[in-house]
């Protein structure tokens, strides 16, 4: 579909951008990690996948190849990074070969990390999602370290104009961590971030992901990113981190579950429809208690197409759009899905509007 308001989107993205803001640093803050910066801290970088098969490769779409990516993203993270006092960074890969989830966490505990930084880039089976997401342990002080770190780059990130998904955990069948390279580091007491940058398969992110030098832009992100968590400082670069503080999300007690369902609440009223432009402006309603909601798409024929997917503002649980109904349809239906930050979906109840509804 051709109807979304370009306008109305860049608008929604300045919201965002200051409510993320807001959100992030005008809440009282302090540091745990700074405090320690004291102390030489030893970071791992890992570039995700590496070598020849299938499996290997990582995602692979519209010529970006993401093995490449993260080695190339790792290497001018670890230089960067090499910029500062206090720090000492390994990476568990510097060419394109075949390494296991278990002999990248086993060199992390080799070198003694404090933490290791899984590097990725993302894309769905759908090629319907876009933006960045860090995925971390449910388990406590490992969650609260993922957590606290995965809000500063999600900071630094949101600054490249990539919309922000969030800070996610995942359990597998077996009870522990889902994702392989977190529940090895932290079998070994090593807390872990899986880092998925932008997603390669969507047109949205690959505009900026192919923009020059914008690898290079996510490193130096990392890298600040990794600077404010521990406080550090580089005569090179004439930065000093040591006063960032940051609020610190509380220890979990238990294991965080994953959410399973869609938002609760997906209603929609339509305010008015005017045939002449062919907008119907319509009120939609999305409430998650699990985690956020944070994108939506309308559809003006009953569901059978749908827009591509729009930003949310999740700062409030009511806003209003406009849906464009091409000339010459009849009595459009239009059904609006909302999505949580893990991709599940509630869909709402068709409303089918007629020349009566005006503005
Ligand atoms: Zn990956």
């Amino acid at each position: 579909m051709k109807n979304k308001s370009i306008i109305a989107k860049k608008f929604m993205a300045v919201i965002l951008t200051i409510a993320f803001s807001i959100s992030l640093f005008v809440i009282p803050t302090f540091s745990i990690e700074a405090k320690a910066a004291n102390k030489n801290v030893v970071v791992v970088i890992d570039p995700g996948h590496g070598g020849t098969g299938d499996r290997n490769l990582g995602a692979q779409y519209n010529g970006l190849s993401e093995k490449e990516l993260t080695l190339q993203l790792a290497n001018i993270l670890k230089a960067e990074l090499e910029k500062y006092e206090g720090i000492t960074v390994y990476q568990t890969r510097t060419t394109d070969v075949i390494m296991s989830l278990e002999d990248r966490a086993k060199f992390a505990q080799n070198v003694n990390a404090d933490f290791v930084f899984s590097i990725h880039f993302n894309a769905s089976s759908e090629h319907l999602f876009y933006g960045s997401e860090v995925w971390t342990s449910t388990f406590g002080s490992y969650y609260q370290k993922g957590y606290n770190f995965g809000q500063i780059v999600s900071a630094e990130w949101n600054g490249l104009g990539l919309y922000q998904k969030g800070v996610k955990t995942r359990i597998g069948s077996s009870g522990n961590d889902y994702y392989g390279i977190i529940r090895q580091c932290v079998a070994r007491n090593m807390p872990c971030v899986i880092l998925e940058h932008a997603y390669i398969d969507n047109g949205n992110d690959v505009s900026l992901v192919k923009t020059n030098s914008f690898i290079n832009k996510l490193a130096q992100s990392d890298a600040t990113a990794i600077a404010k968590y521990y406080g550090l400082k580089s005569k090179t670069l004439g930065t000093d981190y040591s006063g960032f503080t940051y609020k610190s999300v509380k220890k979990p007690n238990g294991k965080l579950y994953q959410d399973e369902t869609g938002p609760d609440q997906c209603d929609i009223k339509v305010l008015g429809y005017d045939v002449a432009s062919g907008n119907v402006l319509v009120e939609l309603t999305a409430v998650d208690k699990q985690s956020p909601v944070i994108y939506f798409s309308y559809s003006y024929d009953g569901g059978k197409t749908f827009c591509p997917l729009q930003m949310w503002d999740r700062t409030k649980p009511t806003q209003s759009f406009n849906v464009k109904v091409p000339s010459g349809t009849t009595n459009p239906t239009i059904v609006v899905k909302s999505y949580n930050n893990y991709e599940k979906d509630s869909t709402s109840a068709p409303v089918t509007v007629n020349a009566s509804f005006v503005y």
